[in-house]
């Protein structure tokens, strides 16, 4: 069914999480930046058209103010993600203007997709972007949002952006092959749940366990993203990022993942 998706989707949002953009060491991944933006690259020649939401502001400021690694103040942690989501942008620059392609920031809040006024900008800014083949990027705007005004996590913005855009395909990765019925992390029988046509129903057979260290969301908000979306008509695909060549493989049907299926 992936490969399926894929082939039939010409509107993809992509969420990149934290814990796939960093390294071992904590650092961004220069080298999965690369690869991913000229796998993009090769998609948008195919004729599809690209959104991608980032996480990874905080391990990309981390990288620059390490020492601020301990501090838990909310402002410290707004400022380490100002610092951070200009080398993230910077990255994302470098990667993908090595495949001759051009990207543009989008920051932003819950506030945003309440309003419409602000709602109808976000949706024309992005069509306009994406019309003109340039990719637009979007992460939440930690700087303004404090805890109480949160999206809190980006699989909830992806899922956001997915239906404003009116997207086709929505495909979130992080460090895990799928949905599994318990964390693979935990449990090494774990197994992968390749399809999911009925969301409720499958709720009921999963256990959730524990996130990891970059995470926010954990795999909660990831079902509950595709759940939100299904009602729009638009799929999930729920796979590792940081399996060589995903995009390519999971269009190829050598990867596997976890297809969130439209009836
Ligand atoms: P990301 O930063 O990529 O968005 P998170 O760390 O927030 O990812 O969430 C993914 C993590 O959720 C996985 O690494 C996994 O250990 C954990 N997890 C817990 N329960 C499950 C489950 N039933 N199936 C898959 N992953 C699970």
């Amino acid at each position: 069914m992936i490969p399926e998706l894929i082939a039939n989707a010409r509107k993809i949002v992509i969420k990149i999480g934290s814990n796939t953009l960093a390294d071992q060491d904590g650092r961004i991944n220069i080298a999965f930046l690369e690869e991913l933006a000229a796998q993009v690259t090769t998609l948008i020649k195919d004729g599809k058209q690209i959104v991608i939401v980032s996480s990874g502001a905080q391990v990309a400021g981390l990288s620059i103010m390490g020492k601020w690694a301990r501090k838990r103040d909310l402002h410290y942690r707004q400022a380490l993600c100002a610092v951070g989501q200009v080398e993230l942008m910077g990255a994302w620059t470098r990667a993908f203007g090595k495949n001759g392609q051009h990207i543009a920031q989008i920051l932003l809040t819950r506030d945003d997709f309440s309003d419409p006024i602000r709602t109808l900008n976000m949706r024309n800014t992005l069509f306009t972007l994406v019309d003109e083949g340039i990719i637009p990027i979007i992460n939440e705007n930690d700087t303004v949002s404090v805890e109480e005004i949160k999206i809190g996590d980006n699989d909830t913005l992806a899922a956001q952006s997915a239906i404003l855009w009116s997207a086709d395909l929505l495909i979130l990765f992080s460090d895990i092959d799928g949905l599994y019925n318990k964390n693979p992390k935990e449990y090494p029988d774990a197994e992968l749940l390749r399809e999911v046509w009925d969301i409720d129903e499958a709720r009921k057979h999963i256990t959730i366990g524990a996130t990891n260290s970059f995470g926010t969301g954990g795999i909660a908000t990831k079902i509950d993203a595709a759940q939100r979306i299904q009602s729009y008509g638009i799929a999930t695909i729920l796979a590792h990022g940081g399996k060589p060549r995903v995009l390519e493989a999971l269009a190829a049907g050598t990867q596997p993942g976890t297809a969130f299926l439209i009836n």
